[in-house]
């Protein structure tokens, strides 16, 4: 469909490290002709370091509504806009759903650029399992409501991935140790792409003892990550083919025994024959 109409993009910004930003996002600033930013100072800085001048409207949480119009009224003159939140993919927490709302029902184009966003980034080197995963946000700032919240995740299977205030990050560790306990595998992962990135792979109760004898640390930007349910116990309880079919063997004839050790483990019935022959013949 041709109109007239100019293109919003989406651009993410770094995190932390300013080398993070992509030579897309730097394009797309550079050839834009308005930026919409979540804080404009914030951006402002961002954009001078790379040598970037363009107008900037702000558009954040609390004029989100109003701003939404003015930004849809350029982009119907045919100006190209850049939306950008103070650090990372905007939108993720972030403002600007309405605004990418409003102009996909206009039929305009929305590009998004992709770059950092602290969640995946937490969660690619946070050493959870990463095939189904869940993003929860920030839990609410009160104690009851958080502790409530965090009891309806009780049986969630995926891997959990919450943003936190670093004040409040201890007090989150607890309530977490108390609904999911203490065993229950976590990441917390820190300032990251910064001077002082850390990213501790632990149980719940050893991040708290960890935190506690720390309270230096307490401090940045943080990302909490916790295991789901059943992954943790299936891997506490994973028990080994080679295991359950010697067990099987002393009371089973071979072909029986690799049949239902397939069944038990998941492990292929060829594998476990094979396995079974070479103990037989030991
Ligand atoms: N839009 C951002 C993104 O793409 O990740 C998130 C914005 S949200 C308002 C800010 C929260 O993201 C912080 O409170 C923290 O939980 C997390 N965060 C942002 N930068 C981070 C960093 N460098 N290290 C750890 N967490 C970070």
């Amino acid at each position: 469909m041709l109109t007239s109409f100019g293109t919003l993009y989406v651009v993410a910004t770094p995190i932390g490290n300013l080398q993070d930003i992509t030579l897309r996002a730097l394009h797309v600033l550079k050839v834009v002709d308005r930026i919409a930013a979540e804080d404009t100072r914030h951006s402002a800085q961002l954009l001078k370091h790379f040598s970037i001048h363009k107008p900037i409207l702000s558009l954040h949480e609390f004029n989100e509504r109003e701003r939404v119009l003015e930004v849809i009224n350029y982009l119907e003159n045919g100006e190209s806009i850049a939306l950008l939140s103070d650090a990372g993919t905007p939108l993720i927490n972030d403002p600007g759903y309405r605004l990418v709302r409003e102009a996909k029902a206009k039929g305009m184009t929305v590009v998004p650029i992709p770059g950092a966003c602290a969640l995946i980034t937490a969660l690619s080197a946070a050493g959870l399992p990463t095939d189904k995963f869940t993003f929860e946000g920030f839990l609410s700032a009160k104690q009851e409501a958080r502790h409530q919240q965090l009891i309806s995740l009780s049986s969630e299977t995926r891997t959990m991935i919450f943003y936190e205030a670093p004040h409040r990050l201890l007090a989150t560790l607890r309530v977490m140790v108390e609904v999911f306990g203490g065993e229950r595998v976590a990441t917390v992962a820190r300032e990251l792409t910064k001077l002082h990135e850390t990213i501790s792979l632990s149980n719940l109760q050893t991040l708290v003892n960890q935190f506690e004898a720390a309270p230096d640390t307490l401090r940045g930007e943080v990302v909490i990550l916790v295991q789901g349910v059943e992954k943790a116990r299936e891997e506490a309880a994973r028990v080994s083919p080679d295991v359950v079919l010697s067990i099987l063997l002393t009371e089973l004839p071979l072909k029986q025994a690799a049949a239902l050790a397939s069944k038990i483990t998941g492990e292929r019935k060829n594998v476990l024959y094979e396995m079974a022959l070479a103990m037989k013949n030991k």
